[in-house]
């Protein structure tokens, strides 16, 4: 007579001992109290009344045992998922209560509040007058070109004739990211002028070369009502067969024409800059008088201080030292450049009178520009 097979004895399967019901009973229980939200109950629901789940998976051993074993073992486990039910059920309810209270709460419209509407945004003037100025340009055929803000020395000054000992290159002005090493590698600066563009554009490009360079350049000023450390600039480069003075006089006047009405005009004045030679001062007539108040002591001007023009910017044709440092043969082609501050001459164009305005980011300055394109 061979021994009873143990393994139908319902004490001797693991899963159905009255004890091991009872945890996976209390543990299906606590998870459930412990459920904070809807979807952790959804998760422990899964967890402890799913296919996988201990309790079922121990419904799944009672099949396997006598008769009265089966009877005894699945009352156990009956009882412990009919409590396991009741309690998804109630805490089901709790739940749905709770999340029901908080959504009256949560999404009700008091509306008898102010309303709170943003008010549209506007562009910062200094963003659409170099845009308007590029357009002016790029109408001519030019291309809009820029280069880093972070740039080598020798892009700043060197290829621009701007020698070793020039001022400018002093700590005074300048602010030096990294001095030139004893190997002679070039320094890195922040540009203090839109002009190291001009060299890439003619490293980068077979002339002829039309480019307009807008952007950020830095000098080491104080900020007040007419410096600041960081300011933004617009420079022009013409490079092609032929191009005289008469070619630069002619494109400054078309400008002032598109920016500040049909009967403007500009003069030149001599000057020095490193990287043009003959080299001017570029005034035009004073927008607000017309240029008038020169000759009529009864009118004077605030803009121009009665002067009759305003200066705007430095020009010049670019010295075939320049041309020579781009590689671009100085018998052969010409050109001319000019720049100026896109700070200032939104001063004149719209009588700003502190420079800090334009930097401090308050929108009572930028909001009546409104829009503008
Ligand atoms: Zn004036």
């Amino acid at each position: 007579m061979s021994a009873p097979n143990k393994s139908y004895d319902p004490v001797e399967v693991e899963a159905l001992k009255p004890e091991e019901i009872e945890r996976m009973r209390d543990e299906a229980l606590a998870a459930f109290a412990a459920a904070a939200d809807l979807e952790a109950l959804r998760e422990a629901k899964a967890a402890h009344m799913g296919d996988r789940s201990p309790l079922a998976l121990a419904n799944r051993e009672i099949g396997a045992l006598p008769p009265q074993a089966k009877a005894d073992a699945g009352k156990r486990v009956g009882m412990a998922r009919g409590a396991v039910n009741k309690a998804l059920g109630a805490r089901q309810a709790e739940l749905e209560a709770e999340r029901d209270a908080r959504v009256l709460v949560e999404e009700a419209v008091d509306v008898t509040l102010p309303y709170d509407r943003v008010p549209a945004g506007a562009r910062h003037p200094l963003t659409t007058l170099s845009e308007r100025i590029e357009d002016v340009f790029v109408a001519m055929g030019y291309e809009v070109a820029e280069g880093p803000e972070v740039e080598a020395e020798w892009f700043n000054f060197d290829a621009l004739n701007i020698a070793p000992d020039h001022p400018a290159r002093t700590m005074q002005d300048t602010f030096f990211v990294r001095g030139a090493t004893k190997d002679a590698e070039s320094g890195v600066v922040l540009r203090t002028h839109t002009s190291p563009v001009q060299i890439r554009s003619l490293l980068d490009r077979e002339p002829p070369v039309y480019v307009i360079c807008p952007g950020r350049v830095y000098r080491t000023d104080e900020l007040d009502a007419t410096h600041t450390p960081v300011f933004h600039q617009v420079e022009l480069l013409a490079i092609d067969e032929g191009l005289t003075m008469a070619d630069l006089k002619g494109t400054l006047d078309h400008m002032v024409r598109v920016l500040f009405g049909e009967d403007m005009r500009t003069r030149l004045r001599p000057s020095y800059f490193p990287f043009t030679e003959p080299s001017a001062e570029m005034d035009m007539v004073c927008f607000a008088c017309r240029g008038e108040s020169a000759d009529d002591p009864d009118r004077p001007c605030r803009t121009c201080s009665s002067e009759g023009w305003i200066e705007l910017g430095g020009c010049g044709m670019v010295n075939p030292r320049v041309l020579t440092a781009a590689g671009i043969d100085p018998e052969k082609y010409s050109g001319f450049a000019f720049g100026f501050g896109i700070e200032r001459m939104l001063m004149f164009r719209h009588n700003v009178e502190d420079m800090r305005d334009m930097v401090e980011g308050d929108v009572r300055f930028t909001r009546p520009f409104g829009m503008e394109i």
